[in-house]
C-alpha cells in the first residue's frame, strides 16, 4: 500500500482504515510507503526491499493500467467545496460533448451548502475545466482537491496470471459509464480472496481462476451493456444530446428515477438513447453492435 495516494476522499479514507483494521486483526502485516517497483519470479521488489510471495495481489488502481491501455483512461478532478448554490438532495450531472468529451461534470451534495463537484473527460485539462465550471456557478470555498485518472474500458482480459491476481481498478472492475468502482471492485476483492484461500488449500490453478469466472458471472453482462452505452454516448454531439433530453417525457423521467435496480442502470440510458427520434440513428450507427447484444436489441425493440 502506498500512503501518498492522489485520490482519497474522506469516505474512502474511513473505508480503507476499516478494511486495514480487519486485515490486521486477521494476521496481515501492513507496510505503508512501500510501493511495488517490479515483480521478479516470486519476489515483489519494493522501494523498501524484496518481499517473497506465494500469491501477489495487484491492487494498484488505475496506475497499473497505464502501460496496458491508455485509451480507457480519462482525467478527472473533483473538489469538495462549501457553496451556497449546492442544494441538499439534488445531484446534478451535466453532459457536454465539447467540454467533457466521453464523460460529464457533476455536483453531489453531502448536505446543503457542501458537496463534491467534479469533471472528467477524454484529453481534457481536468483542473482548468473544473475551475471554469465552478467559476460560472458562483462563489465557493475549496476544502479538498482530488486529481486522479479514471478507467472506463471495462474488465481486462485476464485477472489471474500465474500467481499474480489482479483486483479492483487495476483489473478494470469499475463501471464503464460512471467509473464508479467501490462496489464492483470491492466484490472483486472478496471473490479474489475466496479463490486464493481455496487455491492455497488445493493448489489447483482452476480454483484461483474461478475468481474471474465468478466476477464475470455477476458483472459481465451489465458491464458489456455499459460499454455499449458508453460507445453510443461518445458518438453523440451536443445537438443530439439536447434532442434526446428534449424528447424525455415526465413519465420516462419518473420511470428512470424510480427504478434503482442494478440492471436498470444501462436500460435507463438505452431507453433515453433509443427514444423514437434517435432510435433510427442509433440503429444505423450501432446496428452490428446491437445485433451482437440480443438483450439490448430486445430493450430497443420494446421502446
Ligand atoms: C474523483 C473520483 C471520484 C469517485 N467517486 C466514486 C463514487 O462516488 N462511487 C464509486 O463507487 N466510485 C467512485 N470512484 C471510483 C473508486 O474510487 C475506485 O473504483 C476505487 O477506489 C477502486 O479501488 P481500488 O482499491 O481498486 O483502487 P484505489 O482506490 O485507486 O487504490 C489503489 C491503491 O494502490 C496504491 N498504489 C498505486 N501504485 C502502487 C504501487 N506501485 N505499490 C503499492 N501501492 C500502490 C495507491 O496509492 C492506492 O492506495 C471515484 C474515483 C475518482 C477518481
Amino acid at each position: 500500500m502506498q500512503k501518498n495516494k492522489t485520490y482519497q476522499s474522506s469516505t474512502d479514507a474511513k473505508l480503507d482504515k476499516q478494511i486495514a483494521r480487519q486485515a490486521q486483526k486477521n494476521g496481515a502485516e501492513i507496510r505503508v510507503k512501500t510501493p511495488l517497483k517490479e515483480i521478479r519470479e516470486n519476489k515483489a521488489i519494493t522501494t523498501s526491499g524484496e518481499i517473497d510471495f506465494k500469491i501477489l495481489v495487484d491492487a494498484r488502481g488505475v496506475s497499473a493500467l497505464a502501460q496496458k491501455d491508455r485509451t480507457g483512461i480519462l482525467q478527472s478532478a473533483q473538489y469538495e467545496i462549501y457553496a451556497d448554490w449546492i442544494e441538499k438532495g439534488k445531484v446534478e450531472v451535466f453532459l457536454d460533448a465539447e467540454k467533457y468529451p466521453g464523460f460529464f461534470s457533476w455536483i453531489i451534495p453531502s448536505c446543503g451548502g457542501t458537496g463534491k463537484v467534479g469533471v472528467a473527460g477524454r484529453g481534457i485539462n481536468a483542473m482548468q475545466t473544473l475551475e471554469r465550471f465552478l467559476d460560472q456557478k458562483g462563489k465557493y470555498s475549496i476544502i479538498r482537491k482530488v486529481f486522479a485518472p479514471i478507467w472506463v474500458n471495462g474488465p481486462i482480459e485476464n485477472f489471474v496470471s500465474g500467481n499474480t491476481v489482479i483486483v479492483g481498478d487495476a483489473a478494470g472492475q469499475s463501471k464503464p459509464t460512471t467509473a464508479g468502482g467501490i462496489y464492483s471492485c470491492g466484490i472483486g476483492g472478496i471473490y479474489a480472496g475466496r479463490a486464493i484461500s481455496k487455491f492455497l488449500e488445493t493448489k489447483k490453478q482452476d480454483d484461483l481462476e474461478s475468481y474471474q469466472k465468478a466476477w464475470i458471472e455477476k458483472f459481465g453482462k451489465e458491464f458489456e451493456r455499459q460499454s455499449f452505452a458508453r460507445k453510443m454516448l461518445e458518438r453523440l454531439d451536443n445537438k443530439s444530446i439536447d434532442a434526446i433530453f428534449d424528447a424525455l417525457t415526465p413519465e420516462m423521467i419518473a420511470d428512470i428515477s424510480n427504478n434503482d435496480d442494478f440492471d436498470f442502470h444501462t436500460s435507463a440510458i438505452i431507453k433515453m438513447l433509443g427514444l423514437k427520434g434517435s432510435l433510427k440513428v442509433a440503429q444505423t450507427m450501432f446496428g452490428a453492435e446491437i445485433r451482437k447484444l440480443p438483450r439490448l436489441a430486445q430493450i430497443l425493440s420494446k421502446l
